[in-house]
């Protein structure tokens, strides 16, 4: 039997499919996503990450999209020169991405006040080329939830910039409130199947500031690999928690994805 054609495209924002763990299949991984209309925000983690990420999805720029990121703790080793070499070298290919990510601060890692302040000045400088550029950022926080979102709260009231999209967020309940306040937008994993916090999540925010992400491999409530396939469930799962049309969901969210992306 012939299955009905889908129409609207299913995008995961965040997710890293440049690691080992999909050595063994990627092509074939990219072909399913193609057909099954999914395509995918891979998130890189430092210079270097991004130029082999970048030349690993060449062929498929249209379905995996590579995003040039700086994770916490990269930001602790580079330089200052290093940091600006980057951001030069990304303004000079800003037609390549869509979006910045991942960046961010996490606590989680070390609690080293002066790894910390570095930590910091990776970060805003990456969201100083995102609105420069005028690209979303993908945003990682661990432990430091209430530092990232006075560092976004800033860039928000005085450069009137809302590209802001925090992933797999699980920070405390009392910060949904100021999320909201702000405008951000956050990217749902598909651990919200088993999950408690990320269904509150999903009930408090508005639709419109909802993305979807698998963070693949990781995050997997099965514990298995995780990928770009299972995107559907999430979809699913959300228009539940929404009561809302599992038909209609997914323009809604293609609709927030090309709002944040334009
Ligand atoms: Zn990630």
């Amino acid at each position: 039997m012939e299955t009905k054609p889908k129409t609207v495209t299913l995008v995961d924002v965040h997710c890293h499919l440049d690691m080992k763990h999909f050595d063994k299949d990627r092509e074939e991984l990219v072909q399913t996503m193609k057909r099954e209309k999914i395509i995918a925000l891979t998130n890189t983690i430092s210079p270097d990450n991004y130029l082999y990420t970048k030349q690993l999805f060449e062929a498929h720029a249209g379905t995996v999209k590579v995003c040039p990121g700086l994770y916490p703790t990269e930001a602790h080793d580079i330089s200052d020169k290093d940091l600006q070499e980057y951001c030069q070298q990304l303004r000079q290919c800003k037609e390549d991405f869509v979006g910045i990510g991942e960046i961010g601060l996490d606590k989680h890692e070390s609690n080293d006040e002066k790894l910390f302040e570095k930590q910091k000045k990776g970060f805003r400088a990456m969201i100083e080329l995102a609105i420069e550029l005028d690209k979303p950022c993908f945003i990682h926080t661990r432990k430091a939830e209430s530092e990232v979102l006075d560092i976004l709260a800033e860039y928000v009231e005085e450069k009137k910039f809302k590209k802001f999209c925090l992933h797999c967020f699980m920070g405390k309940k009392k910060l949904i409130k100021r999320i909201k306040e702000l405008g951000l937008y956050c990217s749902i994993p598909l651990i919200v199947l088993n999950t408690q916090s990320f269904q509150h999540l999903v009930e408090e925010l508005p639709l419109t500031s909802i993305l979807v992400e698998t963070d693949s491999p990781f995050l997997n409530p099965s514990k298995e690999r995780n990928s770009p396939l299972n995107i559907p469930l999430i979809y699913d799962e959300i228009a539940r928690i929404k009561g809302y049309d599992k038909v209609e969901l997914p323009l809604i969210v293609y609709n927030n994805y090309r709002r944040i992306t334009l």
